[in-house]
């Protein structure tokens, strides 16, 4: 099975540091474990990949390849809002699957990924200058076929510009979306009214936890279809974001807000519960819904950088266990 070696296995507790997001929250040196392996035979210019997330195989674990300089020099700010997704969904034990070691491409980016199985979720970051275009794109590549839930995905950021606190927020916005937000719906068949489909659709998540979720931050008598999805292609990339109109300062909304940090709210941690990890809700920032406060929505809206033309559309590709593609999935 584990033919190939491995020279190095460095563990460490990763520090808290580089936060400069108040809402960000510290992680737990005890929890937040960052193994980084090399191979015996390593190419010198090959990137290491990094393990965030609980070290019991049989919890949560993101691989992390930082695949370019910018992405290594932002590394302990990159790490920290994975952490906080890690630890949201510290008790889901994905299935494993078996990998050929080699060259992963997702989202423009490459990697050689030398281990031979996939635990949990492999994601490759870059930051670079989008020369013109500005702002964050992500794609997922592989799932699950067990669970459609992702395996590979891709994160580039373009931080040009972008205040040191924003930075972080994008890569916590990002990383949710590496664990499904948005991308694993409409395959566990929960985006309903999808609008790609039909521009102004009444596009909504109708999972249980996170209706409950939304009635609770006060939206027992918003009068749609719950829980509102980005339909609005103004505000950004429809479909998979909760609806910026509704939303405001919510963390997965299509805009984030400028220069502070944005609430990862409980309605996004049951979301995930819905598309089938196990969360603990305790992680969840205070949140309440703009409308049910006195701060109007379209106030909120007008202040917030939008993410657009976000997703790097391409080919879905579904593995079984032992990492066989065995369905394509394009757009
Ligand atoms: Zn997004």
């Amino acid at each position: 099975m584990n033919t190939h070696r491995r020279d190095a296995i460095i563990s460490l507790a990763l520090l808290a540091v580089g936060t400069a997001s108040c809402d960000t929250l510290p992680f737990a040196p005890e929890v937040a474990m960052v193994t980084t392996a090399a191979t015996a035979d390593a190419d010198p210019n090959a990137y290491p990949t990094v393990t965030v997330g609980s070290s019991d195989p049989h919890r949560f674990q993101f691989e992390i390849a930082l695949v370019d300089q910018g992405a290594r020099e932002l590394r302990s700010r990159i790490l920290a809002q994975a952490e906080r997704w890690a630890r949201i969904v510290d008790g889901s034990d994905l299935e494993d699957i078996d990998w050929e070691p080699g060259t992963v491409s997702c989202g423009g980016l490459e990697h050689d990924y030398q281990r031979d199985v996939l635990d949990d979720v492999m994601v490759m970051v870059s930051v670079k200058d989008f020369k013109g275009g500005g702002g964050l794109k992500t794609a997922i590549c592989g799932y699950r076929e067990s669970s459609s839930l992702p395996m590979i995905g891709a994160v580039v950021l373009d931080v040009d510009g972008l205040p040191q606190g924003q930075v972080d927020d994008f890569f916590l916005h990002a990383f949710g979306h590496m664990l499904g937000f948005g991308f694993s719906w409409r395959y566990r068949d929960l985006l309903r009214n999808p609008s790609s489909e039909d521009v102004g659709a009444d596009t909504h998540f109708p999972g249980v936890g996170a209706i409950a979720a939304f009635v609770a931050a006060g939206g027992a008598h918003y009068p749609g279809p719950k829980v509102p999805v980005e339909n609005e292609t103004t505000w950004g990339s429809v479909n998979i974001h909760w609806r910026e109109s509704v939303f405001g300062e919510e963390l997965m909304t299509s805009g984030l807000r400028d220069g502070v940090a944005d609430y990862l709210s409980a309605i996004t941690i049951q979301s995930l519960a819905d598309i089938g990890y196990t969360v603990d809700v305790e992680e969840a920032d205070g949140y309440t819904l703009p409308g049910a406060s006195a701060v109007g929505s379209s106030i909120a809206a007008a202040s917030a950088i939008h993410i657009r033309e976000e997703v790097v559309t391409g080919p879905a590709v579904f593995y079984d266990r032992q990492g066989s593609a065995v369905r394509v999935v394009r757009d």
